[in-house]
């Protein structure tokens, strides 16, 4: 199925698999600009569920759901990459699914994402594959120092990894993950962390989202600012190894791009997720076009709209850690630059996910100034 030679137009109807916040976001920005949507998503509790106009309460490799949502649609995209392969292929043979499920296949396995990111020119760090524990001795031998045991799938906000220093600490480890396929990785001493947030459209016309700089607690992104306190070269370097991604992989839709910048300053690929980003949720209030309504229009086949920064920014996760009770938001919008977004989610836990907060001002120091003072006041550790 191919889109893009006719662009559908508000009116239509798109489908979204997954229907967490990202799925919220995507539907929210369809809304707006006149589409129907339809959201696949077994949770009828799910953020997204309670946006769209038809919920399909029904789990991902149910292929009737799977068949009346292709029959709904005429357009699907996805909010998280761990879809299963089988699904996207079965409603790719009905409707356009963008990005394509070989693009997602390629971001759902750090091994063939890491490979086909050095096949576009990008470095990574040293990475060994271990398919079995047959495998430890080699990859260790290969890597042979400070590293990082990573599962190949379903790893995400710092699960599925674990610190290794030795061949006995990377047996233990391989037994914690599970024995599941793994991925060896040098670690590496890390000046910053960025990303690229593109849109690709059908045409293979691409627009960058200012490059984001990103700060994790406890494996999970904590701050993302921006613009990122990196030269122009370096964000120019980001940018172009990113749509080397963006082209090599014929990808249509939002992509995100992670990024290590070294001491030494180079710049390493680190992963990609075939989906808006977290670290793109600043785009929602300073950018001329936020990264949903261009996920909206690649997926329609639609001109990209400016991604140009209207503002420096400082975006602050909200972790449920802090529902304790639930903050006064009140306090909170008594700073005029804050911008919250909540995510409809009920049930806080910590390390979950709640919602997020902009924080706009006239320079990046301004707006990090402004994050302090609020995470001070809602008790966010630093
Ligand atoms: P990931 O799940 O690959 O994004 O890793 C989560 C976090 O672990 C990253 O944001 C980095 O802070 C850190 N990390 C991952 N890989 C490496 C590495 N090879 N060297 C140093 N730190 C890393």
């Amino acid at each position: 199925m191919t889109a893009g030679a006719t662009p559908l137009l508000p009116g239509a109807t798109l489908g979204v698999l997954g229907g967490g916040q990202l799925g919220r976001m995507f539907t929210l920005a369809a809304r707006v600009m006149g589409y129907k949507v339809v959201v696949l998503d077994p949770d009828p509790n799910a953020p997204a569920g309670q946006v769209a106009d038809i919920h399909l309460k029904a789990g991902y490799t149910d292929a009737t759901a799977l068949l009346h949502m292709a029959n709904l649609c005429q357009a699907v995209t996805t909010e998280f990459e761990n879809v299963p392969a089988q699904s996207l292929d079965m409603l790719a043979k009905h409707v356009f699914v963008a990005p394509s499920p070989a693009a997602v296949a390629v971001a759902q396995d750090r091994l063939l994402e890491k490979s086909r990111a050095q096949e576009f020119g990008c470095d990574t760090a040293p990475f060994a594959n271990i398919e079995d524990e047959g495998f430890l001795v080699n990859a260790w031998t290969r890597i042979d120092g400070p590293a990082l045991l990573k599962t190949r799938r379903l790893g995400y906000d710092g699960k599925g990894q674990i610190k290794v220093d030795s061949l006995d600490d990377l047996v233990a480890a391989f037994d914690h993950l599970g024995r599941v396929p793994c991925l060896l990785e040098g670690r590496l001493s890390l000046k910053q962390e960025v990303s690229v947030v593109l849109a690709r459209n059908p045409q293979g016309e691409i627009a960058f989202f200012p490059v984001a700089e990103n700060r994790h607690r406890q494996g999970i992104l904590d701050i993302s600012i921006v613009p990122a306190q990196v030269s122009e070269a370096v964000a120019e370097r980001a940018r172009d190894m990113a749509a080397h991604i963006a082209a090599g992989l014929d990808y249509v839709g939002v992509l995100a791009v992670e990024f290590f910048i070294l001491d030494d300053g180079r710049i390493v690929f680190n992963e990609m997720a075939p989906r808006p980003h977290n670290s793109g949720h600043y785009t929602l209030d300073a950018c001329a076009t936020d990264q949903f309504q261009q996920q909206v229009r690649a997926l329609a086949g639609l001109p990209l709209g400016d991604a140009r920064l209207l503002s420096p920014v400082v975006m602050v996760n909200l972790l449920g850690d802090i529902w304790q009770p639930e903050p006064a938001w009140d306090r909170l919008l008594a700073h005029p630059g804050v911008q919250l977004h909540l995510y409809g989610k009920s049930e806080a836990r910590p390390g979950r996910k709640m919602g997020h907060y902009n924080c706009l001002a006239a320079s990046v120091n301004d707006a990090l100034v402004l994050a302090e003072t609020t995470r001070t006041e809602l008790g966010i550790p630093d």
